[in-house]
């Protein structure tokens, strides 16, 4: 905070940032357009902020002299950092691993088959690049497909294979980081600049600058400190509003940190014009997962009446992005009410370009994760005491578990998804009693969803009984649980694989190695015997390195 405010008193008097919301930010800014010095501004910080103010002085001074001494020389076995000159020349191989032509579900049991007898148990993941083909088919063919374009977010899942095939279908890509740049740009395709939003409003000066660098003009905005940034840093950079918009309906709600407010952007434009800055378009997200597609018609009003602001304000807007939060459940009717919404508020005939970020979208089904269950404890009976701890700790139906699991993934891993994508994740038997056979599913079918294990599948599978069981993952905390309370068919053991569908989004990209727990392994497929598989398959080959 006091630094920002330290650099604004620098800044020449026109540079008047837009009055925060808060009081606090309101009274601040008054003292700053009033035109005091530095040092009487300085003055009406706390002490603690002058202090800091004075060590970043002095670091700053000590640094050049002092740096290169201190550096210690690197171990001969330490990993090599990329450069970004590195980064800009090199290829990433990763998007090259090999696909598999078996369908996933096969891939799934030959590793399995393989597993069991050379006795490993690392889990590991199986991306089926026919869903992401075919997601990516249902947008184009959807009543989207022929007016908004496809820039996948990549936080949801930034697996360069799949990077790879979406960016040989066309898509292009929402980046919120330099890495994230970095990462696209050396995809074997070689993607351009003009392919990537950085779609991130709140960005460090250097990922400005980086950005700069690589040619990534668009980039998002939605405060008076990142137009003071992109002054600075990037003038010419091709400017998008992100606006606030109602995401109460929503998974993971991003309004909380990211929006201007309506009344707002009147007073952010007035400074992207004085600063010079090209503010080419608008953006917003509902909200990730987002349950009502209400919320799009909403916010495409928004948009609207801000693209009449910028008129106002001398701009001529030609961009819309309307950002991600589109889920495979209830596409059909969300994208039939968005293109009603953009039919009404941005009629084709004033040729705005309009473009999305999906991210869940195109992967959530293309993942399928297998854990190892690596330990088994029966529940355990105890005194009254402990007794009442286990019920306070199994409070899922309010009904403790008999029998507990511990797979080889969990909360700090894979299952994150649990605890920030707010997931409930559904496990089912890949083999019981270290057998394939008698495991669901059975040959050929897809893998099964993220849905609670069917009876009457159970029932025709020859179940005979079912038992409740707890499922925790590999680490020593006990926040790690993946379920309180599922049913399972009794005969797991120790060894048995379970199975977890729909696992793509927001799972592997925020996985921690905590604890030292490895990350799962990804194996790939085009997904086999089916016409997206080969039309993946055509899309892979005739690509030449
Ligand atoms: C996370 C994010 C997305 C993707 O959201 P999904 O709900 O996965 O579609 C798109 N745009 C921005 C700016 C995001 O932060």
């Amino acid at each position: 905070m006091s630094n920002v405010l330290i650099q604004q008193g620098n800044e020449p008097m026109a540079f008047l940032p837009t009055p925060p919301a808060s009081q606090q930010g309101r009274e601040r800014q008054k003292s700053v357009s009033h035109g005091q010095p530095l040092s009487e501004l300085l003055n009406k910080l706390d002490n603690c902020a002058v202090e800091q103010a004075q060590a970043a002085q002095s670091l700053q001074l000590a640094a050049p002299a002092t740096s290169n001494i201190f550096l210690p020389t690197p171990p001969p076995s330490s990993p090599r950092f990329k450069s970004r000159d590195d980064a800009d020349s090199s290829v990433n191989e990763d998007a090259l691993a090999p696909v598999s032509s078996t369908t996933a579900t096969q891939l799934i049991q030959e590793r399995i088959a393989s597993a069991l007898q050379t006795g490993s148990e690392q889990a590991f993941f199986i991306g089926d690049l026919s869903a992401t083909y075919e997601a990516v088919k249902t947008w184009r063919n959807s009543p989207l497909g022929d007016r908004v374009e496809i820039f996948y977010a990549v936080k949801c899942n930034p697996s360069p294979v799949v990077l790879h095939l979406l960016s040989l279908m066309g898509t292009s890509f929402d980046c919120a980081s330099t890495a994230e740049i970095d990462l696209v740009l050396s995809l074997p395709t070689a993607p351009t600049g003009d392919r990537i939003i950085f779609a991130n409003p709140c960005k460090p000066a250097s990922y400005i600058r980086s950005a700069a660098r690589a040619g990534v003009e668009m980039m998002t905005f939605d405060n008076a400190d990142e137009l003071y940034k992109i002054a600075r840093h990037y003038p010419n950079a091709k400017l998008v509003l992100r606006i606030l918009t109602d995401d109460s309906k929503s998974l993971c709600r991003l309004g909380l940190k990211y929006g201007a407010p309506l009344a707002t952007c009147p007073g952010l434009l007035a400074l992207a014009v004085k600063l010079g800055l090209n503010v080419i378009g608008v953006s917003f997200h509902v909200g990730s997962g987002c349950k009502d597609p209400n919320q799009f018609t909403d916010a495409v009003w928004r948009a609207r009446q801000v693209f009449d602001m910028g008129a106002k304000a001398g701009f001529d807007f030609t961009f819309l992005d309307v950002g991600g939060g589109f889920e495979r459940d209830g596409f059909a009717e969300m994208s039939v009410v968005l293109r009603d919404a953009l039919e009404q508020y941005f009629p084709r005939e004033q040729g705005t370009r309009i473009v999305a970020e999906p991210g869940r979208f195109l992967v959530s089904t293309a993942f399928t994760l297998a854990t190892n269950v690596i330990a088994r404890r029966r529940a355990i009976v105890g005194d009254g005491h402990e007794q009442a701890v286990q019920a306070e700790a199994a409070k899922e139906d309010g009904e403790g578990a008999d029998v507990m699991y511990y797979i080889n993934d969990g909360v700090y891993g894979a299952f994150n998804c649990i605890m920030f994508d707010h997931q409930i994740v559904h496990p089912y038997p890949l083999t019981i009693s270290h057998s394939i056979a008698s495991a669901i599913p059975r040959l050929p079918g897809p893998p099964p969803p993220n849905v609670a294990l069917p009876v009457d599948l159970c029932t025709s599978m020859g179940y005979r009984s079912m038992e409740k069981a707890s499922i925790w993952g590999p680490t020593c905390d006990s926040i790690d649980c993946v379920r309180q309370v599922v049913p399972l068919p009794t005969g797991l053991e120790v060894g048995d694989w379970l199975g977890w569908g729909e696992m793509g989004a927001y799972t592997m990209c925020a996985a921690s190695k905590f604890n030292g727990m490895p990350l799962a392994e990804v194996y790939y497929t085009d997904g086999g015997n089916t016409e997206d598989a080969q039309a993946v398959r055509k899309i892979l080959d005739g690509f030449e390195v």
